[in-house]
């Protein structure tokens, strides 16, 4: 819903990568077991859009190609949800590593096929890499996306990207200029995936499985500050479906969203407070 003024206790983004199979395939770990870590997402989003409607809370997903190839039917629930759809490349590639060809031919299929089911254009990216090269902003730019998150230059005002940043080892950064791009930053603090998903590398690994209440707790806390200490701060809490959907975690997600709703803070889409920033609203003010 169109945002007209911002509200002063603050917004809070709800998103969703909805990686499926596809983070997998990225690492090709393609194990019957890893996939079904995959699959599992498809499981859990009827559970999450469950939630949030018995709520009445809008969010925002961010969805591979590959996944909506995957799973045409669930990512439909999705959109008749009345959730915001996002880019989040085609089949969850590190963006970073590809070359313009790469990545240009992977945020095309991905605007593509996000716009066939969203009806609309998509105006958001998240990078599946996690990480902007000066490449995928000028990509990004080129197409018109609204606003990106990817970046972690703030907690809890929205800025906007610059291209040409140069980072020389002899001297101080020479910053590019500012684009278009909106800046709604993101953060590991504020995302479910190290925090609970275990994953053994063959090098390392994510411990994950901390329980979801001192996830939460450090959610909570970054809200509670946001709304005590900034005028209309906006929040991005990350979620993916394949590892928040499990029944303690939901639960845990229920308690948190009850607290969050007493601080007296706004729920919103993405692409509403981006479409707020861009009409010059002023959200995060320290
Ligand atoms: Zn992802």
């Amino acid at each position: 819903m169109t945002i007209d003024a911002p509200h002063p206790a603050g917004h809070v983004c709800l998103s969703f990568d909805f990686d499926g199979p596809s983070l997998w395939l990225m690492r090709k770990m393609t194990g019957a077991t890893a996939m079904s870590r995959g699959e599992f997402g498809a499981v859990a989003v009827p559970r999450i859009l469950r939630l949030l409607e018995r709520r009445g809370l809008p969010s925002t997903f961010f969805i591979p190609g590959h996944t909506i190839e995957t799973y045409p039917d669930v990512c439909r629930m999705v959109v008749d949800a009345g959730c915001e759809i996002g880019l989040h490349g085609y089949a969850h590639e590190l963006n970073s590593t590809q070359s313009a060809d790469e990545e240009r031919a992977a945020l095309d299929r991905s605007i593509e096929l996000v716009g066939d089911l969203w009806g609309r254009p998509p105006v958001g990216y998240r990078s599946p890499a996690g990480d902007l090269t000066n490449q995928t902003i000028e990509l990004l730019v080129e197409r018109g996306v609204q606003y990106d998150s990817s970046l972690m230059g703030h907690d809890h005002r929205p800025y906007r990207v610059r291209a040409g940043d140069e980072f020389p080892t002899d001297g101080p950064p020479r910053w590019g200029n500012e684009t278009d791009l909106i800046e709604l930053p993101w953060s590991w603090t504020n995302d479910d995936y190290p925090y609970l998903e275990f994953v053994a590398f063959r090098r390392m690994i994510m411990p994950g499985l901390a329980r979801p209440d001192d996830m939460f707790d450090n959610f909570g806390g970054d809200l509670t500050w946001m709304v005590r200490e900034v005028v209309a701060g906006v929040l991005t809490l990350v979620f993916h479906p394949q590892v928040i959907g499990r029944g303690h975690r939901l639960l845990a997600f229920e308690r948190f969203l009850d607290a969050a709703t007493d601080l007296g803070v706004r729920f919103d889409t993405m692409a509403d407070v981006a479409d707020g920033v861009a009409r010059g609203l002023a959200f995060g003010v320290e």
